[in-house]
């Protein structure tokens, strides 16, 4: 695994979202007879349990108060939770799920609140951030270059590297040495695009 990936992987490793499953309505004939039910699909797979409308329904409703385990599959338990799908191998419970899932939630408004800072100070109304970056001297750059040994701190690529403040100048981060790490354009980007 990439040591990149893995890093992402940490934060949400008791949790991982799946936007690739979903319910999907299923029919299939038997002796003449037309059946219709709801079901977990992936693509063309689709999975037992299967539901009829009624129960469908309720399941829906339901799940936006609280987390539903729907599906085990290879030891891994499928919940569904405000409408979105996540696996759990811990075997956690309804109110772990809860907070893993409030956790997230909060780290994805965090990172949206920091792009926007970002943009903010990227694009005009932010000439202390300017002035700012031109301020970084040589001297702290030459540091930082060595306490990073010249590498992306993300990815280890030394390509296209930049200066990224920790804390962004406009959310009130200093110039200082230890405010100060490489980033390669791309994982810098990544950074600021938070999700
Ligand atoms: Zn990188």
């Amino acid at each position: 695994m990439h040591a990149a990936d893995a890093r992402r992987t940490v934060g949400a490793v008791m949790l991982r979202a799946d936007s690739t499953i979903d319910f999907a309505k299923t029919r299939w004939s038997l002796g003449g007879l037309l059946f219709g039910r709801w079901a977990l699909a992936r693509g063309r797979t689709v999975y037992k349990p299967r539901w009829r409308s009624g129960r469908m329904a309720a399941l829906l409703a339901a799940q936006l108060h609280r987390p539903l385990a729907v599906l085990e599959l290879d030891r891994r338990l499928l919940w569904v939770y405000r409408d979105r799908f996540y696996w759990d191998d811990e075997c956690l419970g309804e109110r772990d799920v809860e907070a893993l899932v409030a956790d997230r939630e909060r780290r994805s408004r965090r990172r949206l609140e920091r792009a926007h800072a970002l943009l903010a100070a990227e694009s005009g109304g932010a000439e202390s951030a300017a002035a700012g970056r031109e301020g970084i001297v040589l001297e702290v750059k030459r540091r930082v270059w060595e306490r990073c040994s010249g590498r992306c701190v993300e990815c280890g690529s030394d390509r296209l590297l930049e200066f990224d403040h920790v804390i962004p100048l406009a959310l009130g981060g200093s110039n200082g040495e230890r405010n100060l790490q490489l980033l390669c354009a791309e994982c810098n980007r990544a950074k600021g695009d938070g999700l």
